[in-house]
């Protein structure tokens, strides 16, 4: 197994951009040097380099918020690390599940800052906690598990007989709605997409061991 070098910059240190390996999210950007890439490969616990701090930082140490590498991969020119993690908790200091929260300018699209399926959970527990009163997704969590499975045997039907004869438009349509009320069945559990990622990724085989993405000497 032959290993990519790494191009430590002047410091001895690279930018490691972590990302969650299921949904797609850009948790956070970190530093690593050699000792801290080390400790990862052999604990496959998310660590970096402080640099304020001038010490080896294992992520969620003290907060309790791990970051479980499956995956380390290098880009095309070395100078730049991705941790593909299982996040167990928010990612962010600030208590966010990624610390790319804040658009670069007021008022841009706030749905654009986490994958897109991420960003439609959040909503829909959001209408569940809704106050309004005219909330339909609201509606089918508080008719609760009849209700939602009505919908979805519904929208099920709807969805193999656009795939057994309509056109590509109503397939997509009503995928759109399969998958929707699918997601709020989850919701009615309190689970999310990234649980059925999970199980997913497990039944299509997924490694999920940690590459030994550099074991050069200094
Ligand atoms: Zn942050």
């Amino acid at each position: 197994m032959s290993t990519v070098a790494v191009a430590w910059d002047d410091r001895g240190l690279v930018p490691v951009v972590v990302q969650d390996r299921l949904t797609g999210e850009v948790r956070m950007v970190a530093w690593a040097n050699q000792a801290a890439l080390r400790h990862t490969e052999e604990t496959r616990q998310a660590t970096f380099w402080s640099r304020s701090r001038g010490e080896l930082w294992v992520k969620g140490a003290t907060s309790g918020h791990t970051m479980a590498v499956q995956e380390i991969l290098v880009d095309c020119d070395g100078d730049t690390l991705l941790y593909l993690v299982d996040p167990a908790g928010p990612s962010c200091h600030t208590g966010t599940p990624s610390c790319f929260f804040r658009p670069l300018h007021d008022g841009e699209a706030r749905a654009s800052r986490a994958p897109f399926l991420s960003t439609l959970t959040e909503e829909i527990t959001a209408r569940r906690h809704a106050t309004s009163a005219k909330s339909y997704v609201k509606s089918l969590l508080e008719g609760g598990a009849e209700k939602i499975g009505a919908k979805v045997r519904e929208e099920a039907d709807e969805f193999v007989r656009a795939v057994a004869g309509e056109t590509d438009e109503r397939v997509s349509s009503e995928g759109a709605d399969l998958l929707f009320h699918t997601l709020v069945g989850l919701e009615s559990r309190g689970l999310d997409v990234r649980s059925v990622l999970e199980v997913l990724a497990k039944r299509f085989g997924t490694s999920g061991h940690v590459e030994k993405a550099s074991r050069e000497k200094p």
